[in-house]
């Protein structure tokens, strides 16, 4: 099987770490040196760049959080004059002031070959048509998986987003192999697709990439069996660079991260502390390489864990698994902490639920009250009002006794779910309105 760039992702373990700090010396001169934040962080430690020699003594370096981000808007952290910058995105976020990133010529060449690995390791080659249905404008997404598709050869079709029956009648026409795009919208792709009565076996699709979004093996599964692909995941932040931080290989038991240009690191999310290897928690990365906008142990706010042991595939950097939750998406209620994930395993085991969910969690009354929308097939959501409410009775039973506290249900139609689910988040906390 192909390998992008061997030499960096198939490198010994130990020249892989002399590289990681040999760049990261070189990247916090950089940001010292250009970037008055992390000069003033330094200068309040009273130390320099050059003491940092260890891991050890890196893991003492403050972490940099969104706030930080929010307040130097809009340049404030890049370590370069505009005249080199190239490119410059803004965060997907939408309630807070926008969090604006900047790439050197240099960042947009390293991005597309990171995107490029994940895409060749899963097996995506100059053959293959992709379709990256995702929504070209000021966000990382679609720009990252172009480039990089380019750069193995791919044809691209910059499809963008939205237009259901539009991408469906392109995925036919101009004989699409691969489509690029969010799990959601592989959901909605895949219902219209059985709704117009298509066979979803005519079209020569045969591999989706799908991130952005946290998501389940049980919509991985969903997905597939759908549409008859093959599904990869990748991660990426768009404060950092977009998708290319990650991907998964043919073995798709976790995505390797581009390890030469980010280093990541696993914190206990309420002590900062680093944990040992292969423990949960929030997944913190440095930039390595990047010029224009370097970031020092950036909180991504992403829970995961770390797999060290070597992949079957022969790459040698480590692989992140799925993520678990948000730290800002566990839900204290009663005293019991929830990840979301929890809400949707015990989801996946009931026949009838499709793998999409909203969390609402309100104070009435001085109590507080935990609403999960759930989407379920469409047999379900047109039945007759007493067989949908014996079923909606078992969905709530179910929940409430796995997560021991009592839960109200209301069922929808999947795409009205998804819809909500994307204005308004996957998890909305009215408490703190
Ligand atoms: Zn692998």
């Amino acid at each position: 099987m192909a390998i992008w760039e061997k030499k960096y992702e198939c490198c010994p373990r130990e020249e892989l770490e002399q590289l990681q700090l040999e760049r990261l010396q070189s990247s916090l001169n950089r940001a010292y040196k250009n970037v008055s934040f992390y000069r003033k962080m330094f200068d309040r430690l009273t130390i320099v760049p050059e003491d940092i020699s260890t891991q050890a003594d890196f893991s003492k370096l403050p972490f940099t959080t969104k706030k930080d981000l929010h307040e130097n808007y809009p340049y404030g952290l890049f370590a370069v004059p505009l005249r080199e910058v190239v490119r410059i995105h803004t965060t997907t976020e939408t309630s807070l002031t926008p969090t604006v990133v900047g790439f050197t010529r240099n960042d947009l060449h390293n991005w597309a070959n990171l995107v490029a690995r994940f895409l060749t390791a899963s097996g995506i080659t100059d053959d293959d048509v992709i379709q990256i249905s995702c929504h070209y404008g000021l966000y990382t997404g679609a720009f990252g998986l172009h480039h990089g598709a380019e750069r193995i050869g791919a044809s691209v079709i910059p499809a963008s987003s939205g237009n259901t029956e539009k991408q469906i009648r392109i995925m036919q026409d101009y004989r699409t192999t691969v489509i690029a795009t969010t799990p959601s919208y592989a959901l909605i792709l895949a219902e219209q697709i059985e709704r117009l009565g298509f066979d979803p076996k005519q079209l020569l699709l045969k591999k989706g990439i799908l991130g952005g979004e946290i998501w389940s093996e049980t919509t991985r599964q969903y997905i597939e069996e759908r549409l008859f692909i093959e599904v990869f995941d990748n991660y990426g932040v768009s404060e950092l660079m977009g998708p290319g931080i990650a991907g998964e290989c043919e073995a798709r038991c976790g995505m390797h991260i581009g390890e030469d240009h980010f280093l990541p690191e696993i914190i206990d999310p309420s002590t900062g502390t680093v944990l040992p290897q292969g423990a949960t928690g929030e997944l913190v990365l440095s930039t390595l390489t990047r010029e224009a906008f370097p970031l020092i142990r950036y909180r991504t706010g992403d829970i995961t864990r770390l797999e060290y042991a070597p992949c079957s595939c022969g790459r040698t950097t480590v692989r992140m698994q799925r993520i678990e939750g948000r730290t800002d998406d566990i839900i204290i209620i009663k005293g019991i902490s929830v990840l979301p994930s929890a809400i949707e395993h015990t989801l996946a085991d009931i026949e009838g639920c499709q793998p999409h969910y909203q969390i609402i969690v309100q104070r009435i009354n001085n109590r507080d009250v935990l609403e999960v929308h759930v989407a379920v097939s469409e047999h379900i959501f047109f039945d007759e009002i007493k067989r949908q409410e014996f079923f909606r009775d078992k969905v709530r039973e179910t929940l409430s006794r796995r997560l021991g506290l009592r839960v109200d249900v209301k069922l929808m139609e999947q795409k009205t779910l998804t819809e909500q689910v994307r204005s308004q988040g996957r998890v909305v906390d009215r408490r703190l309105l």
